[in-house]
């Protein structure tokens, strides 16, 4: 590695040493969900052996010692992203369930018939249906911002879809499909000269970009902490205080109320408004372990490393005949997708498991951007800081390998 230091913390990652039939892993599949290093294993282990009980209901030790603990997730969180206060980060069980509490909190009660909701063609899955279930059922509609054959959003074709019926913008940071990361700060800006709050789906952006929500102004932010060297069934959404305050509560049940009588009940503060029910407390603690693990490292140290990742992968992968990379952008995390001439991508992610290397294939939960550039699969090799050169070469060597394996 030439990023100073950076290497070492690959040994941090005890699934990084399995074999897959005597070969050793190389785990290329990192925007799917990425591993755990040491620390946040112990963090989830030390909190079961000495820490678990319910938060929030009980005076006894335990729980106000998991209340502190969650509670101090939070705030890693809200520190993590620039968050003005903590009550501003609400756990949910991940980007997909952010996204939803948004589009019933916010949108059931503020969007309406006729009105206009813009996307982009490179969203995923889980920032699309929502909305569209959203404009079924209030007879509102979708607008869509195209991008240009590299991957790139037009920034000018979006900003041509707003009009007084806009009521909503639902983004995505960084496309989960191609890897390219949009220019959300000045299309979050524009949103608001027409007074439209922003989602910005960070999913693919978080575990790769420093970010900073005051500095981006965007109303709504969205992750999950399995892509990010944290545990499955935890995410967060940032959203701005007032906004929140202003919002519907998503899911009614305990934690979330301030009094409950048949007749009436009166809901609780931002965040636990939006808390019902007993959270995922122990994921919400590792994932705290989680940001100060890449804090250790550094998000400014994790950007570069990946970028020369992306830039040595990028380099030998053009020059293979007959491969074709999709959305091949300089604005990008290290994320490659591509295709290979008469090779079914499924094909390719068999052969390449054969030689124990992890991609995707598939359509990467983003059908709409495989109609985009006319293809219905493509294979996706994604980096993290824990990867190596050495492993690009492997793959490069398994992409010429399943070519000639099709020739003969
Ligand atoms: N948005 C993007 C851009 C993603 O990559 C993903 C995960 N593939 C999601 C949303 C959904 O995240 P989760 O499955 O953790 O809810």
């Amino acid at each position: 590695t030439t990023v100073p230091g950076i290497g070492q913390f690959r040994a941090d990652f005890p699934i990084l040493d399995i074999k897959v039939d005597d070969k050793p892993l190389i785990y290329l599949d990192n925007a799917a969900s990425s591993q755990m290093p040491q620390a946040v294993i112990d963090c989830l282990v030390r909190y079961q052996k000495t820490q678990h009980a319910n938060i929030h209901r009980a005076v006894h030790y335990l729980s106000n010692l998991a209340t502190q603990e969650y509670e101090a997730a939070r705030c890693k969180l809200q520190n993590f992203i620039g968050a003005r206060e903590d009550r501003e980060v609400i756990f949910t069980s991940g980007t997909t369930d952010s996204i939803n509490l948004v589009m019933h909190g916010y949108g059931r009660k503020f969007i309406q018939r006729g009105d206009e909701i813009i996307l982009s063609e490179l969203e995923h899955h889980s920032n699309i249906v929502p909305w569209q279930m959203l404009a079924e059922e209030r007879g509102a509609h979708i607008r869509v911002a195209p991008i240009n054959d590299a991957g790139e959003l037009l920034v000018e074709e979006y900003e041509k879809l707003f009009n007084s019926k806009t009521r909503f913008v639902a983004l995505s940071h960084v496309s989960n499909a191609l890897g390219s990361i949009n220019p959300i700060k000045r299309m979050i800006a524009i949103a608001h000269q027409h007074d439209v709050p922003v989602l910005i789906d960070g999913a693919q952006a978080a575990p790769h970009l420093k970010i900073d929500v005051q500095d981006l102004d965007c109303d709504f932010y969205a992750f999950s902490a399995h892509k990010m060297c944290g545990p499955t069934g935890i995410g967060i959404l940032y959203g701005k205080a007032h906004l929140l305050e202003s919002m519907q509560p998503f899911k009614g049940g305990g934690d979330m109320i301030a009094s409950v009588s048949f007749e009436k009940t009166t809901y609780n503060e931002i965040p636990y408004k939006f808390e019902a029910g007993t959270p995922p407390i122990a994921a919400a603690i590792g994932f705290g372990a989680a940001i100060d693990y890449l804090e250790q490292i550094g998000l400014d140290a994790i950007a570069d490393y990946e970028h020369e990742l992306l830039l040595y992968a990028s380099e030998q992968i053009r020059m293979i005949p007959g491969v074709k990379i999709i959305g091949d952008c300089p604005d990008k995390v290290a994320v490659i997708s591509f295709v290979i001439d008469g090779i079914h991508p499924h094909d390719v992610g068999t052969l390449l498991n054969q030689e124990g290397i992890a991609v995707r294939t598939g359509h990467h939960c983003a059908q709409p951007i495989m109609q985009r550039f006319n293809v219905a699969a493509t294979s996706r090799a994604s980096f993290s800081f824990y990867n190596t050169k050495k492993e690009i070469d492997a793959l490069v060597a398994g992409i010429r390998s399943v070519q000639k394996v099709f020739a003969q």
